[in-house]
């Protein structure tokens, strides 16, 4: 990011974007985290607490470990307390503000907060939480804290395909680097599968409507026949009788991007008959966009989006998730009052309407995210069309310059392709000029060249006021939208985000440390449905994070992305150490499909 900019180029206003470039980026760094927290004073949450007279007394049977004099904060959001916390097998079977009197295995957790794991809300890790081995992408998670995983967002899900489909190909291409082979078509087999083998982590899965229906008809841009649908519907209601959680969609994905308002609505209500919950990578997150038309002072798009939802949810009541609610460029950071003000609305008319957060001013995608669904709609012809190709760069051209985003904030991190391989991590305004190509060009050739796989991290996504206002609103929930990568830059989010959250919360005091541990614990298993995880609590799965309020804190930078954070001294899963004094141990499996 640093040496990408050519000083002389720059006009005042594209030194001013470049100074909020660098402002982007330090934050996304956490060096500027670690100079305001210098500044404000870090919030000390009240640790302290007396533990009363013994209560309980409880045998060594070889699988008790006690945690001794930790705060406790359960996952409800409630003032925590001081306390003990007994693990037997996968469970917790006391949670005490007593002692509690116990001979064998103790970790002492004074000056320590004992909370749930954390559940990673919005993940596309079912695309490599199965695979053997890779552990490398997985353990970053643990040592941020996280115990569990929601999956099978943004319209990618692992299973519910059609069968016989001629397209498990183009999936299996489509999502990541091949971590293992699809041998199923529904979310039975695919359960079936994988509980069969060990992981790290526990995981719940959504169905993606993107992937159901590239199973039945490919990137078709058409929208579906009487009978498709028909096909359409039953995947997805199979999908969630065999234990999806719902479904989500990806409007800005090919080929969710040419579903018809009345395909969501059937699905939609599908979804609300058997409460479940949509998940929804909306159409679109700037002010101006190719997925809708250019009107002079009309509602910035990334509004008119979340209206599009929220009128889904007014139709059919369904539980409505907004993914990884964020502000493309600059002209889109205003926005972002008004976007929360809509969401409340709707909460107030008493529709079902969250989103999620992360805590970096980055994001993943692919490299067709910027390109219109006109020119999608027929590819590989439009890459050829001299005529296409004009529209589409006047087009790009005209967004860009009124939104504040350029092809310099677009980072290709793993172009998915070993001829291109030496561009990993390069910025798009950086590739173009080694290959002595015009901007567009380039980036619409490696598009051609990876059948639009190539994968993104965009920068200069939301300004830092959004993110916080994000972190303070009620009705968020925290996530990291990362997977990491076998080759190429890794996005922070999947080392730092839990941790760095964490750290905003206290050092400017956006909520308490009990609100943010609900927001990352019993508030996303109560969205989703999961059962026994998420809070401290008698009788619930032993998934446990022990973290220090005081240090905990993000260490990846924009020249080390994938830097360990400080402050997470032990996690377990199903009563499982995995990590210890921030070391995690991959050889310890305990994961387990939820
Ligand atoms: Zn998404």
């Amino acid at each position: 990011m640093d040496n990408h900019i050519d000083f002389s180029r720059l006009s005042r206003r594209g030194f001013l974007s470049f100074l909020s470039a660098i402002a982007a980026s330090l934050t996304v760094s956490g060096l500027f985290s670690r100079f305001s927290s210098g500044r404000a004073e870090a919030k000390d949450a009240n640790l302290k607490g007396n533990i009363g007279a013994p209560k309980i007394a409880y045998k060594d049977n070889g699988q008790r470990i006690l945690l001794k004099n930790g705060f406790i904060a359960d996952g409800t959001g409630k003032t925590g307390f001081k306390g003990n916390l007994l693990i037997n097998g996968g469970t917790i079977e006391e949670v005490s503000r007593g002692e509690i009197a116990f001979p064998g295995r103790t970790i002492d957790c004074e000056g320590l907060v004992v909370s749930p794991g954390f559940i990673d809300m919005h993940s596309h890790m079912d695309w490599v939480l199965p695979g053997v081995g890779h552990d490398n992408l997985k353990t970053p998670f643990t040592a941020q804290g996280v115990t569990s995983f929601v999956a099978g967002n943004c319209g990618f899900g692992v299973a519910a395909f059609a069968k016989n489909s001629p397209h498990m190909e183009l999936i299996q291409r489509r999502i990541m680097d091949r971590m293992f082979s699809v041998n199923w078509t529904s979310f039975a087999e695919f359960f079936r599968w994988s509980r069969s083998r060990m992981h790290t982590h526990n995981m719940a899965v959504l169905a993606g409507s993107g992937t159901t229906r590239m199973s039945m008809r490919g990137m078709k841009s058409d929208p579906l026949s009487a009978d498709e649908r028909k096909v359409y519907k039953k995947l997805l209601e199979q999908a969630l009788e065999e234990g999806a959680r719902g479904v989500s969609f990806g409007l800005q994905y090919e080929p969710d991007i040419f579903a018809t308002m009345d395909e969501l609505t059937e699905i939609a209500r599908m979804v609300k008959s058997r409460d479940g919950i949509i998940t929804v990578h909306m159409k679109a997150y700037s002010a101006l966009s190719p997925s809708y038309p250019i009107r002079p002072f009309g509602r910035a798009h990334n509004l008119q989006a979340i209206d599009d939802m929220i009128e889904l949810t007014r139709r059919t009541g369904v539980k409505m998730q907004l993914s990884h609610l964020i502000f493309v460029g600059e002209r889109s950071w205003k926005t972002c009052p008004d976007a929360l003000e809509t969401i409340d609305r709707a909460r107030k008319e008493g529709l079902d309407v969250q989103f999620d957060t992360y805590a970096y001013h980055c994001g993943t995608s692919n490299i067709n995210v910027f390109i219109s669904k006109w020119f999608l709609s027929k590819l590989p012809e439009n890459y050829e069309s001299e005529s296409a190709r004009r529209k589409l760069r006047m087009e790009l051209f005209v967004i860009r310059k009124l939104l504040g985003f350029d092809f310099g904030d677009i980072q290709v991190t793993n172009t998915m392709d070993p001829e291109l391989a030496q561009y990993n991590g390069m910025f798009l305004d950086e590739i173009a000029k080694t290959r002595k190509m015009d901007e567009f060009d380039c980036m619409l050739d490696i598009s051609k060249r990876t059948k639009g796989r190539a994968r993104v991290l965009n920068h200069r996504y939301s300004k830092l006021d959004n993110v916080l206002d994000m972190i303070k609103h009620p009705a968020s929930l925290f996530m990291t939208d990362a997977t990491p990568t076998p080759v190429g830059v890794q996005n922070p989010g999947a080392y730092g985000n839990f941790p760095l959250l964490l750290q905003y919360a206290r050092d400017r005091r956006l909520v308490s440390m009990e609100e943010a541990v609900r927001k990352m614990t019993g508030a996303s298993a109560d969205r989703f449905k999961i059962e026994r995880r998420g809070y401290l609590k008698k009788g619930y799965a032993a998934d446990i994070t022990v973290f220090n309020w005081k240090t905990i804190r993000d260490n990846t930078t924009s020249k080390n992305s994938s830097a360990p954070p400080t402050g997470i001294e032990a996690v377990f899963v199903n009563g499982r150490q995995v990590l210890a004094r921030g070391k995690v141990d991959p050889a310890v499996k305990a994961g387990l499909m939820i």
